[in-house]
């Protein structure tokens, strides 16, 4: 069907057929806030439209004179977000932050709306959540404590001087100040290096030695305390740029993993998801500014290249002239086309994992990348003039 929506004007295509409620939360948008128009008739949320229908949602708050309005209650709102038409006071715009990770929640992989089988996640599971001092990983923890989830928290001291013990130290205040479990590896102590010195080593980028460690020791510390899944705080903005880097350079290999939610296939890993992709970083920021969250503001000063910002930074220019045009991008793919997409080897046949001879932990090889990675640093570091 084809879906008209004013303020700014363009046109969707969306499948049909489908009932008036089932296209508003496909399209984000609060009901409170439009009518919908069906052929020239005003049309109700369990009306079935179909396939061929042609759809105009007219906004019904004005944006004239007087004070923006909560969606929610009316009362004075303290934020808009053009991609919902909505406008929210604190409580609501907490309740909508949290309404979205739900629908995330429940979908796993289905944009067009999962079931329990592509559940992220569910109450009675052990829940592990990343977290870096950040904004995003602290307002995941922070929403599914709220939300009634079991969730513990891992940081891993990566070593990057002030940084390090400044965004460690947040984390730390944050959970005993709620008295959660807050799980500390710190990468000198467990592995002999840290990410300046295995780059430095390594002579690879800061980012490709620390982003290795952490998916794996992430995936350690899950399996080693028997977490049932493990969340990182990715947002809209963080993987609508990823998945711009994977389309312009068509590296199908990480295409096919870009999902919001990857089911363990092998042995020792464990569930991985991002709840939070559905939520843009000006909305968490929000979030967290609301919730009276303190996080570390200031970028890791070792990050690599502008790459992300650049492609973050065209992807808001659009946003700013089409509202919705990130969650379009990526939501289209998650859609249409990463159901497509399954992870082959060479010869077509699906990849499998077995335990690495060295941790144990999986890899399609007889070591895993961690393992070689380490075999390869601490070598040197051990010359005493490269420490
Ligand atoms: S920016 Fe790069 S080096 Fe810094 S924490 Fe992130 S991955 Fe590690
Ligand atoms: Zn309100
Ligand atoms: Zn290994």
């Amino acid at each position: 069907m084809l879906v008209r929506l004013r303020n700014p004007d363009r046109v969707e295509q969306v499948p049909g057929p489908r009932t008036v409620a089932d296209l508003l939360d496909h399209l984000d948008v609060n009901p409170t806030t439009v009518l919908v128009i069906a052929g020239g008739q005003l049309v109700t949320a369990g009306h079935t439209l179909s396939d061929t229908a042609e759809v105009e949602l007219r906004p019904v708050i004005s944006g004239g004179a007087g004070p923006v309005r909560c969606v929610e209650c009316r009362g004075p709102a303290i934020i808009e977000e053009p991609r919902h038409r909505s406008s929210w006071c604190g409580e609501h715009f907490v309740d909508h932050v949290q309404r979205q990770i739900r629908k995330a929640v429940d979908r796993g992989n289905g944009e067009g709306g999962g079931g329990p089988e592509q559940r992220m996640f569910s109450y009675g599971d052990k829940i592990l959540v990343a977290v870096s001092g950040g904004k995003d990983s602290l307002a995941l923890w922070d929403a599914l404590v709220q939300m009634g989830y079991k969730a513990d928290g891992l940081y891993i001291g990566l070593g990057i001087g002030g940084y390090s013990d400044r965004s460690g130290a947040i984390c730390k205040d944050f959970a005993e100040a709620r008295g959660l479990k807050l799980h500390l590896v710190d990468m000198q102590d467990e592995y002999g290096y840290t990410t300046p010195t295995g780059s430095r080593a390594s002579n690879r980028s800061a980012c490709g030695v620390c982003g290795l460690s952490k998916r794996y020791i992430f995936n350690r510390v899950a399996v080693d305390n028997g977490y049932d899944v493990m969340l990182t705080g990715h947002n809209l903005d963080d993987e609508a740029a990823t998945l711009m880097n994977n389309v312009l350079h068509w590296q199908e290999e990480f295409l096919v993993r870009q999902k919001p939610l990857l089911p363990a296939t092998g042995p020792n890993q464990v569930r991985k998801a991002k709840p939070l992709y559905r939520l843009s970083e000006r909305e968490m920021a929000a979030y967290c500014v609301i919730r009276g969250i303190e996080y570390i503001v200031e970028e890791c000063p070792l990050v690599d290249g502008n790459t992300g910002t650049a492609h973050k930074d065209t992807l808001s220019e659009m946003e700013r002239t089409m509202p919705g045009a990130k969650a379009h991008f990526l939501f289209g793919f998650l859609d249409k086309i990463s159901p497509q997409l399954s992870v082959r080897d060479a010869n077509g046949d699906p990849v499998e994992l077995h335990e690495c001879t060295q941790c144990g932990m999986p890899t399609t090889g007889d070591l895993c990348a961690f393992c070689r990675q380490r075999n390869r640093i601490l070598p040197i570091l051990a010359q005493p003039a490269q420490r």
